[in-house]
């Protein structure tokens, strides 16, 4: 484990080493069972009882109440961007089996590359007339150069529908670094309150992407989400594992909907089939959930959430210090705009002939690896999911420290 590097990919991503470590154990033998993790039954009472904890651990440490239930799936967040609309589009038919397709709004608020993927998803589903896309707002149109994800617009911004099938944003954009900001009163917070103006006890039919902000710090307003989903790969866990919280009332019956019309749901993709049977309704991907297992584990030791929170804001402090030292010195160049900058994905240009190699090169030199910028937008990005330590993080501030010096 001494050859190990610093990884600052944005997912798959870096995972604690006493993790992996127990890991290695459990894959040859889980539990004192005498049988490796990934070969052991699904349905055996050591499985269904460590998921059953799993679930245990992330209600408690999110705050999760019992309006919702904690779901575990495969598919990632990209099987979501479907599910999402087509469970959605099943509860609003329920509702209001009268209405037609032109009458059922689903309000897409695009504030980066992957609710813009999302939005397109929903568009492909609902081609021949099930619903309308409508783009609530897209925040390139309040870029600096009218082209970039780079910014949350204030909330004027928004136009939300008066009784959408749901409401989608993604909280923190992982390529483009784009993030809502942490204080719920600030102006560029989600705007809750444009959605449920009065503090109303209403069911909003809130759908929220936390691929990669997950359980790195509190979520803000989380009882009034109908869905919340991540897929594991950056704060939790592996890739192959998403989890899924949702409100009682948005695991409907998907097949009574299409009854009425809506769009017939593929079973491993219904809310309510993963509910029904405590997410056991086919093979889950057992060493993911089992990893992932560890690490909330690990998280619940060190002090939860609020030790996370903590720790997350003060890497992304001083790296966004440190840029901003490059900036005035002429090295660095943010890419988000002030108040919008995401804690997990920070995102830069290196600036000169040439530039982006050198620091690129010398940070491998130094054993810190995983920072280049998405092929889509290209820069730097430094991920700074849960398990980068102050200490390695630290690390990469002294490498920058040295590279502004060295480049002026
Ligand atoms: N949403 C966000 C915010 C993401 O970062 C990603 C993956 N990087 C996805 C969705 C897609 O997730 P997956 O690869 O698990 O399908």
């Amino acid at each position: 484990s001494h050859d190990r590097v610093i990884n600052f990919g944005a997912g798959p991503s870096a995972l604690p080493l006493p993790v992996l470590e127990q890991s290695q154990a459990g894959l040859v033998n889980f539990e004192n069972t005498g049988i490796g993790i990934a070969e052991i039954s699904h349905r055996s009472s050591e499985f269904t009882t460590f998921i059953a904890k799993v679930e245990v651990n992330i209600r408690s440490q999110l705050d999760v109440p019992p309006t919702h239930a904690i779901l575990f799936t495969q598919g990632g967040g990209s099987a979501q961007f479907a599910a999402v609309v087509m469970n959605m589009l099943a509860r609003y038919k329920l509702l209001h089996p009268e209405k037609g397709g032109a009458e059922t709004v689903l309000d897409y608020v695009v504030t980066g590359s992957w609710s813009k993927k999302a939005c397109e998803e929903a568009r492909r589903l609902t081609v021949g007339g099930h619903a309308q896309v409508r783009v609530v707002v897209d925040t390139r149109q309040h870029s600096r150069d009218g082209q970039s994800f780079d910014n949350i617009p204030p909330h004027a911004a928004f136009a939300f529908s008066p009784d959408p099938a749901l409401v989608y944003y993604c909280e923190n954009e992982t390529v483009d670094g784009v993030e809502f900001a942490h204080e719920p009163g600030s102006a560029t917070a989600f705007p809750y309150g444009l959605l449920n103006p009065n503090g109303e006890a209403k069911l909003l039919p809130l759908v929220a992407d936390y691929s990669s902000s997950f359980m790195c710090r509190r979520i803000p307003h989380l009882a009034d989400h109908a869905v919340i989903y991540a897929g594991a790969q950056k704060n939790i866990g592996p890739a192959g594992v998403t989890v899924l919280i949702v409100r009682q009332d948005c695991l409907v019956d998907v097949d009574a909907a299409a009854q009425l019309g809506a769009i017939p749901v593929p079973t491993m993709l219904s809310w309510k089939t993963l509910s029904d049977s405590k997410s056991l309704y086919n093979t889950p991907s057992v060493l993911s959930v089992y990893v992932t297992g560890l690490v909330v584990e690990r998280m619940r030791e060190q002090g939860g959430l609020p030790y996370y929170e903590e720790l997350n804001r003060k890497k992304a402090l001083s790296v966004y210090a440190t840029i901003n030292e490059g900036q005035e010195k002429g090295v660095f160049r943010r890419k988000v705009k002030n108040g919008s900058e995401s804690w997990m994905n920070v995102v830069f240009e290196v600036l000169g002939e040439g530039a982006e190699k050198r620091f690129l090169d010398g940070a491998k030199e130094r054993g810190m690896t995983g920072l280049e910028g998405h092929r889509s937008v290209g820069g730097i990005r430094i991920s700074l999911y849960n398990a980068i330590t102050e200490e390695q993080a630290g690390k990469l501030v002294t490498y920058m420290r040295e590279f502004i010096i060295e480049e002026t």
